[in-house]
């Protein structure tokens, strides 16, 4: 019995010592695993700071992208507009190529008949191109400025008309185109730009007085002076010694006109008949499809001479 009681204590003391060591034991695991979870944290907190700092590039190379990519695609944006409008660009030249504008240009004037003639002009909304002669000019200045306020373009033709005088030398010819460049330009308040030979750049008279190449000689200087010369490809044949009737000279506008998408019309208003025609030549030219307007510096270049 007594030998019982002793086992049964020593069993007891034998339990309390292994749940003493599986306490202990069980601790020392949580420690461990602790430990191991602690060490496993760490790492993790260590490789989320790293992949935030890889997210963070990643965005920044993101908004890099995404500029590079809206900038291309603006360009791109500009590009296909640019391409669109090329072709407009292009079909207007052509379109303007295409358009049939005449040009009346009225030499030798201003006389008693030029203002008749900015009436009918006005009225039927047409610009002309007058080349003028200084002695006439200094007779009817306002006859000249109010051409000039109308639209219409005044250019030089020259100040004294006799061949024999202004073709006499090249010294003759340039005091006489400078005369009358300081005339207009005091006249009018701008300087001309636009000029017509007596006789044309193709003339031989001027050789008869000033000797062989006159013109071929005069050009260049002309043109370096800044002025465009300009002659005709329709000649209304109003100059004649006996008069051209008005039917005469609107059959001869508008046979010869139709035959160019820019015809440079010579006529002279000086003559009376001419006038009397120029309703007749406007009514006819705008039912062939065109319209009018003045020589300028940017129009279709007329020259018979192109030394
Ligand atoms: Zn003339």
């Amino acid at each position: 019995m007594q030998k019982q009681i002793q086992r049964q204590k020593h069993h007891h003391q034998y339990s309390q010592s292994n749940v003493l060591f599986r306490l202990v034991a069980s601790i020392l695991i949580c420690c461990i695993a602790a430990a191991i979870l602690g060490l496993k944290a760490g790492n993790l907190s260590h490789q989320l700071k790293q992949t935030e700092g890889q997210l963070a590039l990643l965005t920044l190379e993101t908004e890099k992208l995404k500029g590079e990519n809206d900038a291309l695609q603006k360009k791109y944006n500009e590009t296909q507009k640019a391409e669109k409008a090329q072709p407009a660009a292009k079909q207007s030249e052509a379109g303007k190529a295409a358009q049939k504008v005449a040009y009346l240009t009225f030499d030798d004037g201003p006389s008693p008949y030029t203002e008749t003639l900015l009436n009918i002009l006005k009225e039927h909304d047409v610009r002309a191109t007058f080349f003028v002669v200084g002695n006439n000019v200094v007779k009817y200045q306002g006859v000249v400025q109010k051409a000039y306020e109308n639209g219409n373009a005044v250019g030089i033709h020259c100040y004294n008309h006799a061949y024999s005088s202004i073709y006499a030398s090249q010294t003759a010819f340039f005091r006489d185109y400078n005369n009358m460049k300081e005339l207009l330009t005091s006249l009018l308040g701008s300087s001309p730009t636009l000029c017509r030979f007596p006789g044309g750049t193709s003339n031989t008279v001027s050789e008869h007085y000033g000797g062989a190449h006159f013109m071929q000689n005069i050009l260049p200087q002309v043109t370096q002076m800044g002025m465009t010369p300009f002659d005709w490809n329709v000649d209304s044949k109003d100059a004649k010694p006996s008069p051209a009737s008005v039917q005469a000279v609107v059959r001869n506008v508008v046979n010869q006109a139709r035959k160019y998408h820019h015809p440079v019309i010579l006529c002279h208003d000086t003559k009376k008949n001419t006038i009397s025609a120029i309703p007749f030549i406007i009514t006819e030219l705008k039912n062939l499809g065109y319209s009018f307007d003045v020589l300028s510096q940017n129009a279709p270049a007329c020259r018979q001479n192109p030394a």
